[in-house]
């Protein structure tokens, strides 16, 4: 037998690192990053961040887990917070994003199925989306990369082009329970909705009778400069997807809805053993009292604006290895001429961490409390960085 004990099915990086702080990371060779990549979206507030860490510690001396047989104070807190701050009225724990976008479906099905419509179940969703990596949710994704030697795929899932009002309304039938969409589009290569196209799927959302579902893992919770990249449309969903930076490392996971959608959601209908436990809603908390403190975003779009106004001279000045920047805030994505994967290798060597997405893109999810000198340094690397590319 030659397989790795740990099942390899990520062709990782060789490095490993052992601490991180802030934008840093270093790794045990002595070699030291900059965290652009952000654990993919996840490290929203850098690393070893000391609120977030005395949050954590405080609880684990307290209380780790004790089930969703009893209250969890955390849960409460931490849901209150979510609703205040948001269009839900109600909010499931859980602990990553495909088990909220497996809730988020869930709630749609249900929410037609318990008022008669035993025959709703169908969920159209957009090309080049991701959504996890359950059976359910590379269905509801539908690209091929996920699905190959899982057949059957998990029935009900439609997909048309993102952006596209037309395709998604003559995609509707009578079995059509719902639409699901990211504002944002994150691993198909950070590609934004119009804002029209979103005021739209609200539309016909309404006008069908169908449940709008938001997948916000990766583009919520500040990453664009508002807690939610929803509110720069102007629309809001009836049910929408967390996770990612929600625990700023620690996995968490949440579905928000509004109380009409989630009016079916009774005891017994849907569970988690870990979802929402004390130690997960601590790091969940610790990371709103950051997000949710005067100025936060407004120092977020500040930061977001000293970068991108140096991103766009950066991509025309290195025409032949970049072809654009796009995205929200600090969801960037540079979409490459040449491969995103040698841009990435060659940025590692010189010491920055990108994350490749679709569409030949890097991407670059940093942590939002990211500094200006970082911010040039890393500029300064992916200047270099292409310099040596087009040599
Ligand atoms: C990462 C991601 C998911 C899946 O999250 P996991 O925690 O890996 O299950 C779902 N939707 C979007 C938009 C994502 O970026």
């Amino acid at each position: 037998m030659s397989i790795s004990a740990v099942m390899p099915t990520y062709a990782r990086t060789d490095v490993v690192f052992d601490r991180g702080e802030g934008a840093w990371l270093y790794a045990t060779d002595g070699r030291r990053f900059l965290d652009f990549g952000g654990g993919i979206a996840v490290t929203s507030l850098g690393h070893a961040h000391p609120h977030l860490v005395a949050a954590l510690q405080e609880q684990a001396a307290k209380l780790w887990h004790c089930s969703n047989l009893y209250r969890i104070a955390g849960q409460e807190k931490v849901a209150a917070r979510l609703v205040a701050n948001s269009f839900a009225d109600t909010v499931f724990f859980c602990n990553s994003g495909a088990e909220a976008m497996e809730c988020a479906i869930k709630i749609a099905r249900r929410f037609h199925q318990a008022q008669g419509a035993k025959d709703k179940f169908r969920v159209i969703t957009a090309r080049g989306a991701f959504h996890g990596r359950t059976l359910a949710t590379i269905s509801a994704g539908g690209q091929e990369k996920h699905l190959d030697g899982f057949a059957p795929k998990v029935d009900g899932f439609d997909q048309v082009a993102f952006g596209n009002l037309n395709e998604t309304r003559a995609a509707i039938t009578p079995q059509t329970a719902a639409l699901v969409v990211e504002p944002i589009q994150g691993e198909g290569g950070i590609i934004p909705a119009d804002p029209q196209y979103l005021q739209g799927l609200r539309q016909v959302a309404d006008e069908f009778g169908l449940l709008l579902i938001f997948d916000e893992v990766q583009c919520g919770l500040g990453r664009t400069g508002k807690l939610f990249a929803y509110e720069w449309a102007g629309v809001t969903p009836d049910v929408m997807a967390l996770a990612k930076g929600l625990g700023g490392g620690f996995p968490v996971g949440a579905c928000l809805a509004t109380e009409r959608a989630a009016q079916f959601m009774t005891p017994g209908t849907h569970g988690s053993t870990f979802g929402g436990n004390p130690l997960a809603m601590s790091a969940a908390s610790a990371v709103l009292d950051v997000m949710l403190a005067d100025g936060f975003h407004d120092r977020t779009t500040r930061i977001a604006d000293h970068f991108w106004t140096q991103l766009r001279p950066l991509v025309a000045k290195h025409s032949g290895v970049f072809a654009e920047v796009r995205g929200k805030g600090l969801m960037i994505g540079l979409k490459c001429k040449v491969p995103n994967g040698d841009v990435i290798a060659r940025a590692m060597d010189n010491g920055l961490l990108a994350v490749a997405g679709g569409d030949n893109v890097i991407r670059l999810l940093p942590s939002l409390l990211i500094g200006e000198a970082e911010v040039d340094a890393a500029v300064a690397i992916l200047d270099r960085t292409a310099t040596e590319l087009a040599a």
